[in-house]
């Protein structure tokens, strides 16, 4: 579907990004990783897709909170390939604590890593696709793009960010062939809300069982984590010539979460 595209997805060596980054390989676009790990583990994950999918697949360890290092992951895969089709703006970190306690430093992290990357690949790739007169933005928001939980002031307020930022690119480009959307998934069964229990524990005064059923998956009504696959699969169709019209939205997958 994707033969001789090219896509960039950022903190693709785990979780729902390296989801998404397969899928998009399995359609037949060439794929530049990125995101943190055991080096020898993300070329062992480079080397696998690339054999299974015969694609080309690059690895940038590009850290997003360096806005030159950002910079460069976009101009490896331009450079690279000579274009970029898609691009995925899916890195992100969490931390949970009440808002006195929150760490300032923690503030800043998430905010450069959910919110302020988006901005500085979004920088860099638009002129290539506008070049192209073609060309898919596609950022992970979340459920928390749309309403609030406590002790996430933080990832709420990124990701409130990151559905504004969609919005208003989406404005800027919808004359360029270029569209602009947003995924809000509720909880996805990933290391990210794996980690999040033992803090969730401590701020709550809950046990591991407690915080899955009474916190995670409290506003959920379908009582179901959604999957990484599920997310790849709606990347896919907005990456697609048939959701040419979808742009500037925040499309949830939460199982009903925010419908309440
Ligand atoms: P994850 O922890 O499995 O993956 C996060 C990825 O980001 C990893 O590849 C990691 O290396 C990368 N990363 C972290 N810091 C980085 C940095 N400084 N520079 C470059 N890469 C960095 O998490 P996930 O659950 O797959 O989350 C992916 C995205 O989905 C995030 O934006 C998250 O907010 C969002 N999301 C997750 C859920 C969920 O329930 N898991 C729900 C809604 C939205």
């Amino acid at each position: 579907m994707f033969k001789g595209k090219a896509a960039v997805v950022t903190g693709s060596t785990s979780g729902i990004g390296l989801s998404i980054a397969t899928a998009f390989a399995r359609q037949g676009a060439d794929v530049v990783l990125n995101g943190l790990g055991d080096p020898a583990e993300i070329e062992r994950v480079r080397a696998g897709l690339e054999a299974e999918t015969g694609v080309r697949v690059l690895h940038s360890a590009a850290d997003m909170t360096k806005p030159a290092e950002i910079a460069d992951l976009i101009a490896l895969a331009d450079r690279t390939f000579g274009r970029l089709d898609i691009l995925v703006n899916n890195a992100g970190v969490q931390h949970v604590a009440p808002v006195e306690d929150f760490p300032a430093e923690k503030w800043d992290q998430i905010i450069a890593i959910n919110l302020t990357s988006a901005f500085h690949t979004i920088r860099a790739a638009v002129p290539i696709m506008k070049r192209q007169g073609s060309g898919r933005i596609i950022n992970t928001a979340s459920a928390h793009a749309l309403v609030a939980s406590p002790y996430k002031s933080a990832y709420v307020a990124a990701k409130h960010g990151i559905a504004g930022l969609t919005k208003t690119v989406a404005l800027e480009l919808a004359t360029h062939g270029i569209t602009v959307n947003a995924i809000a998934p509720a909880y996805v069964w990933t290391p990210l809300v794996e980690k999040q229990i033992p803090d969730t524990m401590k701020a709550r005064g809950l046990t591991e069982e407690q915080v899955r059923r009474d916190v995670l998956l409290a506003a959920q009504p379908t009582k179901e984590f959604v999957t990484v696959d599920e997310v790849a699969a709606l990347a896919v169709y907005l990456a697609t010539d048939a959701a040419r019209s979808i742009t500037g939205a925040t499309l949830p997958i939460d199982g009903g979460w925010t419908a309440q």
